[in-house]
């Protein structure tokens, strides 16, 4: 499963705290450093360790703690609390246009990384809402991804809006927007073109629906294994075209949480969902304190 070595090694380090009675600074540090090594080898980037241990540090070195009660349940708590800032503390929604007015979502990512699956399982988290939701096959590149969306979207009991694959995605947006505007759609979701890696058309691409379309969020969708790739995705992704928000597919799998604890502090932008699995229900809204609990144990 997703942190399991993370977990283990915080836990060994947790449980040494505890076990003493009472903690000296050179404790404290001790524990911190291995912390620090455990969070190197779960592949957070390394920037944001250097900085969430010298937040703990801060607070766990100093009187209050050491002369407290129970010093090692302290600081244990503010590692928790840090981890939790760490991901954004609250829980971030995908922001959608007052009452019935359309909302624009464009789902954009490398190849591979989930994106025609999250939109068609994002289209039925907002039809359980009750909202009217478009999905629209703007990928014309990647062989089958227009059935794939035309079949998960039959699933979900949404409809596709698809001009086959001899169309710009600009045009086929285009296209979609109106008939979205014609049949009282409240959200629509634009499926767009990944590449293997990041590169130039794939951006102008993106920069051109928006620059056609209203789009209201950009969200980005990244596979958690693949770590700090998926922090460098996020963060030219945001540079170029600019994003709302991530999403974070295969956290079921044994991803070592990297991704997870780094985007935030790297990109200043939220987590909105975790993908769990291949199945249409595996998304999972985001909380970062369950996240953080789920990586503490
Ligand atoms: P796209 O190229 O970005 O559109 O990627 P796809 O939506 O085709 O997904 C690529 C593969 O990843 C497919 O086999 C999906 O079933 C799988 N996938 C997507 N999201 C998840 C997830 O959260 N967990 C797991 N285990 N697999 C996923």
């Amino acid at each position: 499963m997703a942190f399991d070595s993370l977990s283990e090694k915080l836990q060994n380090v947790f449980k040494n705290l505890r076990s003493k009675g009472r903690l000296t600074e050179a404790d404290v540090k001790t524990a911190l450093k291995e912390v620090k090594m455990a969070l190197l080898e779960a592949d957070v980037n390394f920037k944001v360790v250097k900085q969430f241990v010298k937040d703990v540090e801060e607070r766990a070195v100093g009187q209050d703690v050491m002369n407290g009660l129970n010093p090692g349940q302290m600081v244990i708590k503010i590692v928790n609390e840090e981890m939790v800032k760490l991901m954004g503390s609250e829980t971030a929604e995908i922001t959608l246009q007052p009452g019935k007015a359309v909302t624009v979502i464009m789902m954009t990512g490398l190849q591979g990384a989930g994106k025609t699956t999250t939109a068609a399982k994002l289209a039925g988290k907002f039809k359980q809402k009750g909202k009217k939701v478009l999905l629209v096959a703007g990928d014309v590149y990647r062989p089958a991804a227009i059935e794939q969306l035309q079949i998960n979207g039959q699933k979900q009991g949404v409809e596709v809006f698809s001009m086959g694959d001899k169309n710009s995605p600009v045009n086929i947006a285009k296209a979609a927007m109106e008939h979205a505007a014609k049949n009282d759609f409240n959200i629509v979701i634009i499926d767009t073109a990944g590449r293997l890696h990041i590169d130039e058309d794939m951006m102008a691409e993106l920069i051109q629906i928006k620059e056609n379309v209203t789009v209201h969020q950009t969200v980005l969708v990244v596979d958690a294994m693949t770590g700090q790739d998926a922090v460098n995705v996020a963060k030219t992704f945001d540079e170029r075209i600019g994003i709302d928000g991530v999403i974070l597919t295969k956290l079921d799998g044994d991803t070592r949480g990297g991704a997870a604890l780094s985007i935030r502090a790297v990109t200043g932008k939220p987590i909105f969902y975790a993908g769990m699995g291949e199945k249409l229900s595996d998304l999972e809204q985001f909380y970062p304190d369950r996240m953080a609990s789920r990586i503490l144990g």
